[in-house]
């Protein structure tokens, strides 16, 4: 049996914003029928404030303070009762030095801007931002910009590590730092769902999957037949789910890759154009690899990016077909039709 577990800020939604309505709908959608779990950094209260009550309800509940507290309901238990049913909690009493030293990198931070509310501590997690919550949502863009150039987060998170080595220092969101005891992050959660569904497959969705980001601990305790997908945004995780009419769609990253797998582990493949995978094929003693419809790829690149055909057909050419990976590389095949006419690659067919 499959379970489905998705991060919420930048995966569903923006980060800290509603998820968007047209994606609600579709989502709810594409609960029916499945198992659905959600995992965030924030507490119920904020997830709330992002997720609406009809996507709440089409999951089977939802793991908020970093996995340190799990939310459930059964569909005869009105909206509103929703919060009150805990199934576990984990309390966190933060050693002494810790508060102190996180003001004292506070008040010892470049950063532009500050506002208020750096340090909000959550069932068995602290949340710790220098921008600070209480920030607008340009105030927060500019910050997610400014610690992109300056690593500011990535350089508290190195030195507090070094003095703690019982906590956990997870980069999360835009602008903040998830810090729990080690082992009490969004990894909690796996055990749970293994628990309750033995056998089952999990597949995960997140957008902080690098080591460092909050959605890490969560890849550390996946298993072989378990899938996980890097996201970039809300967009992509529709976009991927949408490529799955049924249950394990045919375009699916996970299936496509399983599949290739098969018939040979090192098979690469190319970013975002599943639809485009024709097959596998290859010539003896090379081993089989991927094989795309040339057209096709281009037909993507045309949708996904708004480009011309000029336009795709040089992305196409220059950093698709030309880059060679080592014998994994796929195969881009141009078919033979009707109103085919030979020309060289580049060069708009009849
Ligand atoms: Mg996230």
């Amino acid at each position: 049996m499959k379970i489905y577990l998705f991060d919420v800020d930048g995966t569903l939604t923006l980060a800290r914003q509603p998820m968007p309505k047209d994606f609600a709908e579709f989502f709810v959608k594409f609960c029916e029928g499945k198992e659905i779990y959600l995992s965030t950094g924030s507490d119920f209260e904020k997830l709330v404030e992002q997720v609406p009550y009809n996507v709440l309800r089409a999951c089977r509940g939802a793991f908020t303070c970093s996995g340190n507290v799990y939310h459930a309901w059964r569909d005869d238990i009105a909206l509103l009762e929703i919060c009150e049913d805990l199934n576990y909690r984990n309390d966190f009493e933060p050693p002494p030095e810790l508060l102190p030293d996180l003001r004292c990198l506070l008040e010892s931070s470049d950063c532009p801007v500050k506002t208020s509310n750096h340090i909000e501590e959550r069932t068995g997690m602290i949340n710790f931002s220098v921008v600070g919550r209480d920030c607008t949502q340009e105030q927060r863009e500019e910050y997610a910009a400014w610690d992109k150039e300056n690593g500011e987060r990535e350089k508290i998170v190195s030195v507090l590590r070094k003095k703690y080595a019982d906590l956990t220092f997870n980069i999360g969101g835009q602008i903040s730092i998830d810090i729990s005891p080690v082992g009490c992050d969004k990894s909690r959660s796996i055990p749970y769902l293994r628990k309750w569904h033995p056998g089952c497959s999990i597949h995960f969705y997140g957008d902080k999957m690098q080591p460092g980001g909050n959605d890490y601990p969560v890849l550390k305790e996946l298993r072989e037949r378990d899938t996980h997908e890097d996201v970039e945004s809300y967009k992509h995780t529709w976009k991927l789910l949408d490529d799955k009419p049924e249950d394990g769609g045919k375009y699916a990253m996970s299936n496509i890759r399983e599949l290739i797998a098969e018939v040979n582990p090192d098979a690469l493949l190319a970013d975002g154009l599943n639809e485009a995978i024709v097959g596998y094929g290859g010539q003896h003693p090379m081993i089989p690899v991927a094989v795309y419809d040339y057209d096709k790829c281009v037909e993507i690149f045309m949708r996904d990016n708004d480009w011309d055909w000029e336009g795709a057909i040089e992305w196409m050419e220059f950093n698709v077909v030309q880059a060679y990976l080592g014998p994994g590389t796929p195969i881009f095949m141009n078919k033979i039709d009707d109103d085919w006419d030979v020309t060289p690659y580049g060069e708009q067919k009849k």
